[in-house]
């Protein structure tokens, strides 16, 4: 449909030129004004709907036509109002070329949401010293009333094409690397305009303003109609809703969107670049604004970089802690225990030396769950585990909940009668907390405690001194509980 009515709106435009000869002029305008016109308004509504991150990229483009149509406004003021027939005047020209300015920045500045205001700050500084830049060389070959010189108007047209140029490689490089749908709308549309519009301007300024018709009103025209109407076409669609064609690679993606700021810079550095040998003192001044601007930038990405590192490895040393400790009573988990014991296991088969197990059960604790409730099974085993962890005294030993009302204790360097007085002072200490378990023969909460201690040798593993500690566990359990019995 909009492609019907594009068309019928360049042939509209084409028959009211044969038509009117001597209005010409006028009607060409009507169409110039109006295309623009309509191509910004169909940036407005897909930025209404594209949402947020996108919708400041339609904007941006929907600014760059509306300054293009203000160029063309103030072009056919001069040529009817004003009877100004020069072919480059300055305000119309400088309008022209400021057309770039915000596409500049959407290709620099969409995507980059995540920046910091003062990232966002200098970006804006660095657009506006672009249009700044822009105006100083423009006006140092033309003046208001127009162009001094054919060479002059020549040097104009060049820095279109140079500005054209950039648009189409900049937009292009976005849309390579865009990675979502709507972005990739975005600077598709962006790339086919800027294309479009390249090529129609360079054809029209050298070849159809130079020398076939240098005034507006010939059938000429109907080229510039035509990016603008493209865009209208392209921008009206829906973006697709699956990603056709080639997805950009991650490393492409990243490049792109860490790099992309630094084609404002680079803009503002080459036509600063440009104006040096006519302003040198601007110029000098416009690559030290583009070096620092961008280096600042830098800085300002790599500290929030930083950053953002310290918070995830802040996160993951909290995340690590809650993997390796117990919810309930706040000792180290069987996680914990399982790394631990492997860990000292290697060291005691390096030293030779003996390494303890201490497997400390909860005695009849089902009956104290059965008789006082879960709730108080599980104050029970919280009180338990503190008691525990305050009389196990050297930093190397290791406290852990090894299942359910189980416990176990890792003595490194420890020999068996060491062990068993560690156990004995423990199995006392569960004593002397006094917990009341009227299911039990002591009419408190008591714990047995099996323990065993190895000097590894080539042919131990850690699983055999577990298998021996829960022997003598048994053996306590057997024996009449509260107890301590040592694995033989
Ligand atoms: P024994 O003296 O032979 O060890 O008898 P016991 O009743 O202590 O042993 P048993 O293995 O039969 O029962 C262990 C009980 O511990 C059963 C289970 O419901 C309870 N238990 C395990 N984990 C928890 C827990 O986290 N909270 C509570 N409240 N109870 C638990
Ligand atoms: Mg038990
Ligand atoms: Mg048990």
């Amino acid at each position: 449909m909009t492609v019907l009515l594009a068309i019928g709106f360049i042939l509209l435009h084409a028959v009211l030129i044969l038509l009117m000869p001597t209005h010409a002029m006028a009607a060409s305008y009507a169409f110039l004004v109006t295309a623009p016109l309509l191509a910004a308004a169909s940036a407005l509504r897909r930025g209404l709907i594209a949402g947020l991150s996108p919708a400041h990229g339609w904007s941006l483009a929907a600014l760059s036509l509306l300054l293009w149509t203000l160029g063309m406004i103030s072009s056919l003021r001069l040529d009817l109002f004003a009877g100004n027939s020069n072919e480059a005047p300055g305000e119309t020209m400088l309008l022209y070329i400021l057309y770039g300015v915000p596409i500049s920045y959407a290709v620099a500045t969409v995507g980059a949401e995540s920046s910091s205001r003062v990232q966002r700050g200098i970006d804006a500084i660095l657009a506006i010293s672009l249009g700044y830049l822009y105006f100083a060389l423009m006006f140092s070959w033309t003046t208001l009333h127009g162009a001094s010189s054919a060479r002059s108007a020549e040097m104009i047209t060049y820095m279109f094409d140079i500005e054209n140029a950039f648009l189409v490689v900049a937009t292009a490089i976005r849309l390579l690397a865009a990675d979502a749908l709507k972005t990739r709308h975005l600077f598709g549309v962006l790339t086919a305009f800027t294309m479009l519009y390249a090529l129609a301007a360079a054809y029209y300024n050298h070849h159809v303003a130079m020398d076939v018709a240098p005034n507006i009103g010939s059938l000429y025209d109907l080229i510039i109609d035509v990016p603008f109407l493209v865009f209208v076409i392209l921008a009206w669609r829906a973006p697709p809703r699956v990603v056709q064609g080639l997805n950009p690679s991650v490393a492409l993606v990243r490049f792109v969107r860490i790099g992309s700021p630094l084609l404002l810079a680079l803009s503002v550095l080459a036509i600063a670049l440009l104006l040096l040998r006519q302003r040198f003192s601007l110029g000098v001044a416009g690559v030290i604004l583009a070096v620092i601007g961008y280096g600042l930038r830098s800085i300002l990405s790599q500290v929030r970089q930083i950053e953002a590192q310290d918070v995830l490895r802040h996160d993951r040393t909290a995340l690590t802690e809650l993997a390796f400790r117990d919810d309930l009573t706040g000792v180290p988990n069987r996680r914990a225990f399982d790394a631990a014991m492997e860990r000292e296991w290697r060291i005691a088969q390096r030293t030779q030396r003996a390494i303890a197990l201490l497997l400390i059960d909860v005695d009849m604790f089902k009956l104290f769950n059965d008789r006082y409730g879960h709730p108080a099974g599980d104050a029970c085993l919280r009180e338990v585990a503190t008691v525990l962890r305050q009389a196990v005294q050297r930093p190397a030993d290791l406290l852990a909940r090894y299942g359910g009302e189980e416990f176990a204790l890792i003595l490194p360097d420890t020999p068996l009668a060491g062990a068993y007085e560690v156990a004995a002072r423990l199995c006392a200490s569960v004593r002397h907390i006094n917990l009341q378990h009227g299911d039990s023969p002591l009419g408190r909460v008591t714990v047995s405690i099996g323990v065993a201690s190895i000097v590894p040798t080539i042919d131990t593993t850690p699983q055999k001194l577990v298998a021996s500690a829960d022997r003598a566990l048994y053996e306590a359990k057997r024996n009449g509980r509260n107890r301590v019995e040592l694995a033989v």
